[in-house]
């Protein structure tokens, strides 16, 4: 369940509620894990799964580098001692003042998915490394990514040329969506590559096959180790000459890492279903459970369990957690007691709003 550390932390003064609190300590294991399972790889954690400055020491520590999404991040990154070499912009919806401002801070990799953002990088970073990004056909993920990233492999071809003649050094790349729990669309995402390349006719420096690895909520994924297999199965049948590889996980990162403690604000009967809010929701920290797609787990003080509708504590009639997801908690549930959200150290603090309806970000506390 969740560290040691953790457990003297909620043992201790814990602070009000809501929190989520993050042992820095696993997300650094993690990373290991990942360099262990994909050696020969590059590993660039992406930063808006979670931007706190002890988790981006933490990916440090294990020799990590930054997937980026902005200037917001590589700034944040940068403050904590990475390597600009290290950083990778992957996000192919940007700015031309943005591409500039990261080439002026020693950013020499791009992620791409259409001709004018090509040719913005061409000009305001020249000699850069760049990926296109593709769009695969895979299985569904939890939260996927719909078309709104990646061109067709035809157009990638296209963009691979076009690069080579920027002057830029040309590369691969793909997501297959977060929270993705079959390994097969790895094996997808790299034939398409290998094909890619082959019909441009262009060596790939490097092939990004994005972020994606999934972490067991409430129903198991496959292993690292289990991805990993596949990935180099996958590499070692379509390519003659396997390129380095580039990953960008987040979720599997920081999410095992990161507990958050959540107290019940109301229980209340209607009709023939036991509504129990929360003081965290949709607004505050929860925002994948939009559409019930990350079905997090709960700990409580035990005893007798019934069905629940989960809801936040807004004034807003989304922010309700799970209607549909079945969810069970004690029967004895009042008011003023606890309960912890497990795995919660993903996508959570980050999506958090400002103050609507008055209440504060999610707060985090790390543990170093
Ligand atoms: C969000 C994102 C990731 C991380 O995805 P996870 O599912 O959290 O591993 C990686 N790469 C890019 C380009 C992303 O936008």
């Amino acid at each position: 369940m969740s560290s040691e550390r953790i457990r003297r932390f909620l043992a201790g003064q814990a602070p009000p509620t809501p929190f989520l609190v993050v042992d820095t300590a696993l997300v650094t294991a993690r990373v290991r894990e990942f360099a262990a399972e994909f050696p020969h790889s590059r590993l660039c954690y992406a930063v808006k799964a979670n931007p706190e400055p002890a988790v981006l020491r933490a990916v440090l520590a294990a020799g990590g580098g930054f997937d980026v999404a902005g200037p917001a991040e590589i700034t944040a990154c940068l403050a904590e001692g990475a390597a600009p070499e290290s950083l990778s912009y992957g996000n192919p919806i940007k700015k031309a003042a943005d591409i500039a401002f990261a080439f002026e801070h020693g950013v020499r990799e791009f992620t791409t998915d259409a001709e004018s953002d090509l040719r913005q990088i061409a000009r305001h970073a020249p000699g850069s490394a760049v990926s296109v990004r593709m769009l695969v056909e895979t299985p569904a993920s939890a939260t996927p990514f719909g078309r709104k990233f990646g061109c067709t492999p035809a157009e990638a071809v296209a963009l691979l040329r076009l690069a080579t003649d920027l002057g830029l050094t040309p590369g691969l790349a793909f997501h297959v969506g977060s929270q993705q729990p079959d390994p097969s669309a790895w094996d997808t995402g790299i034939a398409t590559a290998a094909k890619v390349a082959a019909e441009a006719g262009i060596p790939l420096a490097h092939l990004n096959i994005g972020g994606g690895f999934g972490i067991r909520y409430r129903d198991p994924v496959p292993s690292l180790a289990e991805y990993a297999a596949v990935v180099r199965a996958a590499l070692a049948a379509h390519f003659p000459t396997p390129p380095r590889l580039v990953l960008e996980p987040g979720r599997a990162v920081v999410a095992e890492a990161g507990l958050i403690r959540t107290e019940v604000v109301l229980v209340a009967w209607r009709g023939e279903h036991r509504w129990v809010y929360l003081d965290i929701g949709r607004y505050n920290g929860l925002a994948e459970t939009e559409n019930e797609a990350i079905p997090y787990r709960f700990e409580d003080g035990g005893g007798e369990r019934g069905p629940v509708i989960l809801a936040g504590p807004t004034c807003d009639g989304d922010d309700v957690l799970y209607q549909h997801t079945p969810c069970e908690l004690p029967l004895a549930l009042a008011p003023g007691d606890q309960l912890g959200i497990l795995d919660a150290g993903a996508y959570t603090a980050s999506y958090s709003s400002v103050a609507f309806n008055g209440i504060e970000p999610l707060r985090t506390y790390c543990l170093e």
